[in-house]
């Protein structure tokens, strides 16, 4: 049986970074593929914030260009790409992905493991996936709040589970530093950094009305129930610069 690797997806430049022509159906069959291989496979979904991050953060920005699948997940993406030349069809989310991965988990067998957000969180995000989803196998669940020293149990617990997915959502970028450093002793094929998905997902934070959405305007909704999210719009006005001057 050929092998769909994400490699042979188109690699969009942006940014000194890269973003791969996906589609939220063809991320999936990626992900499918990488989830029947041995070894850790790392799935970012990129913003517009991730992409300012990476030109002052080095660390962040060689895990990006190893990823082995980059989604474009922000209507500032987009909007980069487009300027290029290179329109994409849409975003593909952390929130899309990880609820399309429970959708297909009873079908595909997937076991999925939830690490991330405050206490609590991720086990009601994982009961709401599979009271919607009959046969979803979310296999663990844990915060996103743990000290340096608990790492060790953490890594034991995640293996114990033995999930091919695994879910982070500890925000840009801890999540991608995590994966990175402990993607070989965790033992999953697949690891995705997914933001504040299990938030949306346990209903703790509403996704905005559709036509929301279809404006590009979720940041703005978004900033409006969490005024804690001003640093990361602010970082919008750099990213529209870096877009500008962009040669990659
Ligand atoms: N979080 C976490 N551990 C931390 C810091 C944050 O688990 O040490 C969680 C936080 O509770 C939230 C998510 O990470 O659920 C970050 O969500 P956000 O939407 O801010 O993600 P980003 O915009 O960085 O993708």
């Amino acid at each position: 049986m050929p092998v769909v690797s994400a490699v042979n997806l188109e690699r969009i430049p942006l940014h000194g970074l890269f973003v791969h022509r996906v589609t939220l159906s063809s991320a999936l069959d990626a992900i499918d593929a990488f989830s029947t291989l041995g070894r850790p496979h790392h799935v970012v979904t990129l913003d517009a914030s991730m992409c300012v991050m990476a030109q002052t953060d080095r660390e962040l920005k060689t895990i990006v260009s190893n990823a082995d699948l980059v989604t474009p997940d922000s209507a500032g993406v987009l909007w980069a790409c487009r300027r290029k030349g290179e329109a994409l069809e849409g975003r593909v989310s952390g929130v899309e992905l990880v609820e399309r991965l429970c959708a297909q988990s009873a079908d595909r067998g997937y076991r999925l493991f939830f690490l991330g957000a405050a206490p609590g969180v991720a086990e009601v995000a994982a009961e709401r996936m599979r009271a919607k989803y009959p046969g979803c196998s979310v296999v663990g669940t844990r915060d996103g709040f743990f000290e340096e020293r608990d790492i060790d149990a953490v890594i034991e617990e995640v293996c114990g589970a033995r999930p091919h997915i695994l879910c982070v959502a500890m925000g840009i970028p801890k999540q991608e530093k995590f994966i990175s450093k402990h993607k070989d002793s965790l033992g999953v094929p697949v690891l995705i950094g997914v933001g504040g998905t299990f938030d949306v997902l346990s209903g703790a934070v509403s996704r905005a009305p559709s036509w929301v959405q279809r404006l590009n305007l979720e940041w703005l909704h978004r900033l409006m129930k969490n005024p804690r999210k001003i640093a990361k719009v602010l970082t919008l006005p750099k990213f529209v610069w870096q877009t500008l001057r962009d040669k990659s």
